[in-house]
């Protein structure tokens, strides 16, 4: 198979990827036992977990588990006779002899594990004295049979109980209620947690630590919370809206919550950002976060994330992670929706746009299909087809359906597979059963297909005629799994100060011509005007018309879009309706639309224009100034504004950090001694540190490679090591950077090597090569790091820059000629004083 698709994009499918198939289902469990204890010294465990199974298909019968790395002592039958069975890599084998079709088994497997996956223990080391002890499981996606004896298939679901005996002071925490809690003689504490609704193996979870704890009541659902200890305030600013967040997700879907309980817990070290353990979610301790942080910084999207899963996840679940989108689309979705209830349209619309963009940004890996089973671990597909594209998909049928049609085919959807297990079609159905409406002509190209529309539209207005015509045009390159696509949309025309919206359906094919009346030329048109479809853009039509949008358009995300159509398509003249927008717009998120438009256009006018915006009032508004502040490079105002603002300092740390990293890019001669001294501030998850860092590589200093190899040493926090390790790929051509990122592949912390694979790639020595091509076959090695290191190895190795790393090239040699013409222009315009 080629490495690049018809269409240019790298594939996604990397050499050795497999499909992937759900297996035979001869015997199905219906509940689990899980009885394990914690050795917190010797990291390991000790259990036995019992399963009781419904023979499906009868004769004489073997049960294959998935079972990775745990020594089995004994397999019985739950009444202690024995039970012969066979170890392989990965399984157990157990035979269960002679059974009847509907009868049931218990299988009981005693075993010992010292698990390097599946589940983790914390604790202080040298480098991190103050960190906690603990202990937590993370299942996702293939990693249960590390700790206890299952079968790993998200379809596949059973009731369960964890029994778990930790080491006096910790306690624990599992799926469902707590039934029972003991002291034993030993100094140890044993808690019986039981789920009576049936849940997937990779959604069993088990939490040790000492924590603090408080409860609330959401209607009649218990809500519970853990926190490390001394963090209780934090914890109640990060989690403070779950009873909100359930009384809306419940109103909204017609669905109450499926569980009695709901508790969170925030533990070291995690793994991902949260993960939605049915009943019991875990979420990362560095979503904890100060007053200060909390000016401009939320948990909200992680924990209405986390909360969703448990309706779009856990209650209805993906039957195998080909088509995991059912679960994170509808999670990443609900985010939105959260934000929509909570703060207005405007920042649901605007989140939805940035969804786009994450989405968009991963076209230079690759553009697939969002269900594929073709990947080497379930994880390699976590990426933001399935999180952003799925959520974009779900808002087009929303947008399609309209919301009473939408939200009640989402019921049906749930409440037809409530307790089971669901594929793309099932979703598909349960829309045309709830609604009539047969949704394939979407789900196909966009689900199923790769990519998205790519429209040029053209715009005349014909006076004699009295209409308004446009061109369409989809200009995605069509072919192997890339469609041309219907687009339902509406368009909105203002003409002589009244509005008209008329529909627009593009159909699936290259070109097509509309024309709509107006008496006179329109002062607005408007394409989509709510955003409900995926799209990219380019529509020519003249620069006042988006002027006109900008400063008088309804809705933020037309504002918005406008101002960014203003960066691509405006100059010099268009500076003083963006700089309005930043200090003069009601919404955030228009403003910060503006001040990126304004680092585009470039010029001293904009230049200027950015300095006074420096004085808007939204934290994230004056975040995009600064961060637009940046594009002016060896521009000594500019650089003097940004460290102006950094000696003053910001309420917001994510400001002075944005201010740090637009410094560095200024290449201003006082950049360095400023960047290295605001280092040092302290800030939620090290924001102004991480600024710093990518400043002082920015910068282009010398000085920068020492600094940053420094920075990246053990002992230093978590966030700032990654973002240097991420910094030592900006240096080509060095080879200390290249050394340093081949040791940072051994770090203890998966994500600093994830980062230094990634790097290794960017870096382009191909060196590199076979020390990547080693990592895909380390045992217990994170899936994320393997995917990474093949990613960059096939990048190395093909000896060219990628496709679109020259394109870029490109496109940079382009706009700094273009700014240069501007900057003579605008020149020549105030020498004719025109
Ligand atoms: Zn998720």
């Amino acid at each position: 198979m080629p490495s690049e698709c018809r269409d240019g994009f790298p594939r996604f499918e990397l050499p050795g990827a497999e499909p992937h198939y759900a297996p035979d289902r001869t015997a199905l469990p219906e509940h689990l036992r899980i009885e394990v204890g914690l050795d917190f010294d010797k990291r390991s465990i000790r259990g036995r977990c019992t399963t009781r199974l419904k023979i499906i298909e009868g004769g004489p019968c073997a049960v294959t588990f998935d079972a990775v790395d745990l020594e089995i002592d004994e397999v019985g039958d739950g009444s202690g006779a024995k039970l012969p069975f066979t170890v392989s890599p990965g399984r157990l084998r157990v035979d269960l002899g002679e059974r009847t079709a509907g009868g049931t088994v218990e299988v009981a497997v005693g075993y010992r594990a010292t698990p390097r996956r599946g589940l983790y223990f914390v604790e202080p080391d040298q480098h991190y004295p103050k960190k906690p002890r603990q202990a937590w499981t993370q299942g996702q996606d293939v990693d249960s049979p590390r700790w206890f004896p299952c079968i790993d298939q998200p379809g596949i679901k059973a009731t369960s109980e964890v029994i778990a005996t930790v080491p006096r002071p910790f306690s624990a925490l599992a799926n469902g209620e707590l039934v029972g809690e003991r002291e034993g003689s030993d100094g140890t504490r044993t808690f019986h947690w039981k789920l009576d609704v049936p849940h997937s193996a990779y959604l069993v979870t088990l939490v040790a630590g000492e924590l603090e704890s408080w409860k609330e009541k959401a209607g009649p659902v218990e809500l519970d919370f853990h926190v490390p200890k001394g963090r209780m305030a934090d914890g109640k600013r990060a989690m403070g809206n779950t009873a909100r967040m359930m009384a809306f997700f419940t109103e909204r879907l017609g669905v109450p919550y499926p569980y009695k309980r709901y508790g969170q817990v925030c533990v070291a070290d995690f793994i991902f950002g949260g993960m939605e353990n049915t009943t019991q979610t875990t979420l990362t301790d560095q979503t904890l976060h100060d007053e200060r942080a909390h000016l401009d910084f939320t948990s909200d999207p992680l924990v209405s994330h986390e909360l969703a899963h448990q309706w779009f996840g856990d209650l209805v679940t993906c039957r195998t992670w080909a088509d995991g989108w059912l679960n994170e689309g509808f999670a990443t979705y609900f985010e939105a929706l959260w934000r929509e209830h909570d703060l207005g349209e405007d920042e649901f619309r605007y989140e939805m746009l940035e969804n786009a963009d994450l989405y968009l940004s991963e076209m230079e890996r690759y553009a697939r299909s969002v269900v594929t089973s073709r990947y080497h671990e379930p994880v390699d597909i976590f990426d933001r087809h399935l999180y952003e594209k799925g959520s974009l998909i779900l808002h087009m049928v929303r947008g399609v359906l309209g919301d009473e049609r939408f939200f009640r085919a989402v019921k049906r959807y749930l409440e037809k597979h409530a307790r089971g297990a669901v594929e793309t079609r099932d979703l598909l159905r349960a829309v045309e059963e709830a609604t009539g409406a047969e949704l394939s002509w979407l789900f196909e190209p966009f689900v199923h297909g790769r990519g998205h529309p790519q429209l040029e539209v053209g715009y005349a207005w014909d006076p004699s005629a009295k209409l308004v015509r446009l061109e369409v045009k989809q200009t995605q390159k069509v072919g192997d799994g890339v469609h041309h696509f219907r687009l339902p949309m509406q368009l909105r025309l203002v003409v002589a100060g009244e509005t008209r919206t008329f529909d627009l359906e593009v159909g699936a094919r290259e070109m097509q011509s509309f024309a709509f009346p107006a008496a006179v030329e329109p002062t607005q048109c408007v394409l989509d005007p709510k955003n409900w479809m995926l799209k990219t853009v380019r529509f020519e039509k003249p620069v006042r018309l988006w002027r006109e949008e900008l400063g008088a358009a309804p809705e933020g995300i037309v504002r918005a879009i406008a101002a960014r159509a203003l960066g691509k398509q405006g100059g010099e003249a268009d500076v003083p309706f963006l700089e309005k927008a930043i200090l003069g717009d009601k919404f955030w998120g228009v403003a910060a639309q503006a001040a990126g438009a304004l680092g585009q256009i470039r010029g001293p006018a904009a230049r200027d224009a950015l300095i006074r915006g420096l004085a808007v009032k939204h934290p994230k508004a004056r975040r995009a100034v600064v961060r637009a502040l940046g594009e002016f490079r060896e521009d000594p105002a500019a650089a003097g504004a940004l460290l102006s603002l950094l000696e003053k300092s910001d309420a917001s740390y994510f400001v002075e950090g944005e201010a740090a990293r637009s410094l560095g890019k200024t290449r201003d001669p006082r950049a360095w001694d400023g960047l290295v001294k605001v280092r040092e501030r302290p800030s939620h998850q090290e924001a102004i540190r991480c600024g710093a860092i990518d400043g002082i590589v920015a910068t282009r200093d010398e000085r920068a490679l020492k600094l940053l190899v420094d920075e990246t040493r053990l002992g230093l926090p978590m966030a700032s090591r990654r973002a240097a390790t991420a910094a030592l790929g900006e240096l080509e051509g060095k080879r200390e950077a290249r050394e340093r990122l081949e040791d940072l592949i051994d770090d203890p912390d998966f994500r600093i090597r994830h980062e230094a694979a990634l790097q290794l790639g960017r870096l382009g020595d191909a060196k590199a090569i076979p020390l990547l091509e080693r990592i895909p076959s380390r045992k217990d090695e994170d899936g994320r790091v393997k995917r990474r290191a093949r990613e960059s190895v096939r990048k190395l190795g093909e000896g060219k820059p990628q496709a679109m790393e020259a394109l870029r090239g490109e496109v940079d040699a382009l706009r700094r000629e273009l700014n240069r013409v501007r900057e003579e222009l605008a020149e020549i315009r105030g020498r004719t004083g025109r």
